[in-house]
């Protein structure tokens, strides 16, 4: 039997890679797709290092039925193009939350104590100075966190802020039944009543430049913004200037606007603590988020339905 054609949109890691070429005919686009090619394909295997997939991209895909994201977040495929053609999208929850949420918790020890810079100060060899004590931090103890987003990746950052005895809120559109913390019905309600805001909400039109200025000042002169959800989520260049100006005291980012682009200014801050895009970096997690994005494909075209479809494109036979 010939095997379905996969178009891969952006290498994937090498375990990911083989499985996905032992299951299909992989086309991978980086290197060039000819109309013949093109009018094979069924499926397209993606992630945001693609970049945006557009309508433009679909058009040449006259047989597409499925594309899958490689990612929980799919703020990068434009579903309603996807949904208007019967093209289902799927990505990957479940298999990274805890893994994210570690991940968050690190960045924000690691922006409030400024273990990073700590680091540097040792390295450089200025703790053998005279006066080379590296000068106290700030801390964590008797803050008010708030989580802009209590989703499934939130709740895992909310059950270990748990142990760390803070008190947590959250903002999302809707309150949560069965969810004890405090809900506030906007961002901007949410940073007046907390010192540290996490943003893990997702990302597109709906949530871009949810955190503005406005949202920034509420946050105060020792507030903490934490940043795992999506560059977009955050005005970056009134981020910038809340940092220079005191406006708040630090931030901890893991995505930005145009990544793998960092703005200059930000790197200059030494209050900001600054990852690349590593909040499901590891590689057991990497490697469970494509085995289900494989899983998603081979199930689609074994049985005609797929593991996890977004909630914005059509289910189909199930
Ligand atoms: P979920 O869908 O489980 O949760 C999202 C939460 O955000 C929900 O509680 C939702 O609540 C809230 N929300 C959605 N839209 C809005 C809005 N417009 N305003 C306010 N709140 C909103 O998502 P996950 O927890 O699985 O993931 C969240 C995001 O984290 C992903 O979309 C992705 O962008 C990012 N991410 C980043 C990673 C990294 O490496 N840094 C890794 C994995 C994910 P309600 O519906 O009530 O509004």
């Amino acid at each position: 039997m010939t095997k379905p054609a996969v178009l891969a949109a952006a290498p994937f890691p090498p375990f990911t890679m083989a499985p996905l070429e032992a299951a299909f005919a992989v086309h991978r686009l980086w290197e060039g797709l000819d109309d013949r090619a093109a009018g094979s394909i069924r499926a397209l295997a993606t992630n945001t290092l693609f970049g945006r997939l557009g309508a433009e991209v679909m058009d040449r895909l006259p047989a597409l039925e499925i594309i899958a994201n490689f990612g929980v977040g799919y703020d990068n495929i434009d579903v309603a193009a996807a949904a208007a053609r019967g093209v289902v999208v799927t990505n990957t929850p479940g298999v990274l939350d805890e893994e994210v949420a570690d991940l968050t918790l690190g960045l924000l020890l690691a922006t409030i104590r400024r273990i990073p810079q700590a680091e540097r100060h040792l390295r450089a060899g200025l703790w053998t100075k005279p006066d080379g004590a590296f000068p106290l931090s700030p801390t964590l103890r008797g803050r008010r966190v708030g989580i802009l987003g209590l989703g499934a990746i939130g709740k895992a950052v909310a059950r270990r802020l748990e142990g760390f005895g803070v008190a947590i809120a959250y903002h999302g559109r809707t309150r949560q039944d069965g969810v004890a913390y405090p809900w506030y019905p906007s961002a901007l309600a949410l940073a007046e009543a907390v010192d540290v805001l996490v943003v893990v909400v997702p990302g597109g039109a709906a949530t871009a430049g949810l955190v503005d200025a406005a949202v920034l000042r509420a946050l105060g002169p020792q507030g903490v913004l934490v940043n795992v959800a999506r560059g977009s989520v955050v005005d970056e260049a009134a981020l910038i200037a809340a940092l220079q100006d005191g406006t708040i005291l630090a931030a901890g980012l893991d995505v930005y606007a145009r990544e793998p682009q960092v703005p200059a200014a930000l790197v200059a801050q030494d209050n900001a603590v600054l990852l690349p895009h590593i909040g499901s970096g590891s590689v057991a997690t990497r490697t469970a988020m494509g085995q289900l994005m494989i899983d998603n494909l081979a199930t689609w075209f074994a049985q005609g339905r797929a593991l996890t479809p977004v909630p914005e494109t059509p289910g189909l036979p199930g």
